[in-house]
């Protein structure tokens, strides 16, 4: 069965979308089945996946609200190798929508019910808030990456999220743990980012992943031509990084699988 990971962080501009979209581009090139929902009614995950969300006529919000079948839904992204829930501006009205419906909270767990063992990894991009949307890809997922940009005030919005994923953990998902904890926007020459990262070390110990991502202009340029960075320019520190990361999630995961069968023995 396919494992499902919201990338999440309520603070905006940390690197979420940019993570979901290279991750699921670097996991699809080493052969996994993937799939991308963009949870977030900006839609820039749509979008750097080379499909126009002006342009839908089914996304995540006819999915979330009854009005279209997972199939119809379902689109392919252009270059990435993975296949995409887009999302659009119709997204911002869910979150009013949805409270109306019972158990508002698992929708999308509901939705992929019949989905997850046709992947092996479903990632979903959450929104920049901890809103009724958030909740729903938090119950969803197995797993939460929190991106973090290490300064000063990255550490302060983080207890919130954690907080949250605590409470979700404990009323509605018993199976969701923290992933990890990755590290973007990295330059190692601020001191203040080497000083936040041992923090975060200290803290959060083996949850914090050894990958880091660099700084790199070409993992800013790529969505505009609705590329992940893989397809716009393979040889680029920040190519070479997501494909790191993809390594360690897919050692990770094979570790716990391995470990879960141990104990089962
Ligand atoms: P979020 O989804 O958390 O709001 P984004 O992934 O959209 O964050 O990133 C915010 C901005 O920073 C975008 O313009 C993106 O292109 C840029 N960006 C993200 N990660 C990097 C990076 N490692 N190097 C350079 N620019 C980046
Ligand atoms: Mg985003």
């Amino acid at each position: 069965m396919g494992k499902v990971l919201a990338i999440a962080n309520q603070k905006g501009g940390v690197g979420k979308t940019t993570t979901t979209v290279n991750l699921a581009a670097s996991l699809a090139a080493t052969k996994r089945k993937v799939l991308l929902i963009d949870l977030d009614p900006q839609g820039n995950a749509t979008m750097g996946s080379g499909i126009d969300k002006s342009q839908l006529d089914n996304s995540v919000y006819e999915l979330l609200t009854e009005r279209c079948t997972l199939d119809q839904a379902l689109h392919q992204s252009e270059h990435g190798g993975y296949d995409l829930l887009p999302a659009n501006a119709d997204l911002t009205a869910a979150e009013v929508e949805l409270l109306d419906f019972k158990m508002k909270e698992s929708r999308l767990r509901d939705a992929l019910t019949n989905l997850r063992d046709k992947y092996d990894f479903i990632l979903i991009d959450c929104p920049p808030s901890l809103n009724m949307l958030t909740i729903n890809g938090l119950v969803a997922a197995d797993g939460v990456i929190i991106p973090m940009q290490c300064e000063y005030y990255a550490l302060e919005g983080l207890s919130a999220l954690v907080n949250t994923i605590q409470r979700v953990s404990a009323v509605l998902n018993p199976a969701l743990q923290i992933e990890g904890l990755l590290r973007t926007m990295y330059d190692p020459r601020n001191s203040l980012t080497r000083e936040v990262s041992e923090q975060l070390s200290s803290h959060f110990g083996d949850q914090l992943y050894q990958t880091v991502i660099p700084r790199n202009v070409r993992l800013a340029e790529a969505p505009s031509y609705g590329m992940p960075v893989l397809t716009y320019d393979k040889q680029s520190r920040g190519a070479v990084a997501y494909l790191a990361l993809a390594g360690e999630l897919v050692r990770r995961t094979r570790k716990a699988a391995k470990q879960a069968a141990a104990v089962n023995d």
